[in-house]
């Protein structure tokens, strides 16, 4: 688990954002002595990731001057914490004390979030600039008495998370698998996918033939296939079970960022094809529909729009999935296929700001309000986005079970067309403020 630790002279206010961020299971500040020493290490909560936070204000040794106390206050923060909230108090400017701990801050190496706090109203937010000064970049303007500001000052310091940074990096290879009953031609639209890019196949030891994941490039994008079912040599007879592979499938969706999910133009859209699909919506996963073997109708300009309609139809849960059509035996138009999955992928993995998100919530609030439930009216406070692949964000409203599905439908699509995220399933958690 990751640690913060706040940092900063004396009554710049790290005791209230702290008991802000880590929330009401710790009590409000108290000036007894002793309190404060069981509040400095505590379990928070930026919605649904959870940290460990220090206030190293609460850190005391003796009656030594000022000067050492801020000294070993800092050296805590340093040696314990991922990230390190550094505060200044917006009202008073820089001091001398300020340049003394950002002098420690600085000889660390630690990531540092400047906070300048006591930034009550947007009128003070001109206040900050002089903060830039202290050489840690941003400063990002809060108020621990009125909860301003605290919002996109947690999406900054969870971006220098240490998973968050290893995520990142894993980012850049866009994973993705293809699923589809058998026949509807999964093992020739790979074929067709590293034939036509010239593949870099690698000599990885373990990359066997019937359990391969093949690494390739486009146009400077790093993609890998995911191995799934149908794919391999066929002939052990568990493997032409359903459950088998169905299970196969599912492990192959687990570990993906991008689920193609094939249909037969051929055939026709069928049962199975939809459990198939589901797997993928259900997984949280970015998903674009492959209508395949394309080449087997006579295709006129309406051809397209007819079968999109099939499709919305039959796939109405995955109403926000491309749809691509195309022939991997001939490959005509598979060439429109890699931009879609890049696409779909960088939505799924996308972070919207915080503030933005507030002003879409709020609009769509206003547009059409929530119908009452039991005569109460469902009121948002406040919402962020908690994770990506696939984006989740918390609502906090007054009660829960006010937000309706169909609510949260509207709610949903708003944000959808707001931020652009098309190809990848959105999650939305009502919490009680
Ligand atoms: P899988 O079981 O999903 O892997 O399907 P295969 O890739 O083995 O394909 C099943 C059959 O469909 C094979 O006979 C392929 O040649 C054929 N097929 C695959 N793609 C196309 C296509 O785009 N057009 C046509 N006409 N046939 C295709």
């Amino acid at each position: 688990k990751s640690v913060i630790a706040i940092v900063g002279r004396p009554n710049v206010g790290k005791s209230t954002i702290f008991n802000r961020l880590v929330g009401e299971r710790i009590s409000i500040v108290e000036d007894t002595p002793g309190v404060t020493r069981d509040r400095i290490y505590a379990e928070a909560e930026w919605l649904t990731s959870t940290f460990n936070i220090i206030d190293t204000g609460g850190i005391e040794i003796g009656d030594e001057p000022l000067l050492v106390q801020m000294r070993a206050q800092a050296q805590v923060a340093i040696d314990e914490a991922d990230v390190i909230v550094f505060m200044v108090n917006g009202r008073d400017g820089i001091t001398g004390a300020d340049e003394e701990v950002a002098k420690l801050l600085f000889k660390s190496n630690k990531p540092v979030v400047l906070a300048v706090n006591k930034v009550d109203n947007p009128e003070m937010r001109e206040n900050i600039y002089e903060f830039y000064s202290l050489g840690f970049g941003e400063p990002f303007p809060i108020s621990g008495t009125h909860g301003l500001g605290l919002g996109d000052l947690l999406d900054e310091v969870v971006k220098h998370f240490p998973e968050q940074i290893q995520e990142e990096i894993d980012d850049d290879t866009i994973r993705f698998s293809l699923i589809g009953r058998p026949n509807v031609g999964k093992s020739s639209l790979v074929n067709s996918l590293l034939g036509q890019e010239r593949v870099i196949v690698s000599d990885i030891a373990g990359t066997t033939r019937d359990a391969v994941d093949t690494p390739f490039t486009k146009d400077g994008r790093d993609y890998v296939i995911i191995d799934t079912a149908g794919m391999r040599k066929r002939g052990k007879v568990y493997e032409s079970t359903e459950k088998y592979s169905i299970m196969r499938a599912l492990k192959a969706i687990e570990r993906s960022d991008v689920v193609l999910t094939l249909i037969d133009a051929d055939t026709g859209i069928q049962e199975q094809d939809k459990k198939i699909a589901g797997y993928a919506h259900e997984a949280g996963k970015a998903v674009v529909i492959v209508v395949n073997k394309w080449d087997t109708l006579d295709t006129d300009e309406k051809t397209m729009k007819e079968f999109e309609d099939k499709v919305r139809d039959n796939f109405r849960f995955l109403d926000y999935a491309p749809i691509v059509y195309l022939s991997a035996k001939t490959k005509k138009r598979i060439h429109t296929l890699l931009p879609r999955v890049l696409e779909v992928s960088e939505n799924h993995a996308k972070r919207v700001q915080t503030n933005l998100l507030n002003e879409v919530i709020m609009d769509a609030l206003a547009m059409n309000p929530s119908p009452s439930i039991k005569g109460q009216k469902l009121k948002i406070f406040y919402a962020a986005q908690v994770s990506v692949k696939p984006p989740s964000f918390v609502v906090f409203v007054n009660e829960p079970e006010l937000m309706h599905f169909t609510y949260e439908r509207f709610l949903e699509n708003r944000i959808r067309e707001a931020f652009g995220f098309e190809g990848t399933p959105i999650k939305i958690f009502a919490r009680k403020r």
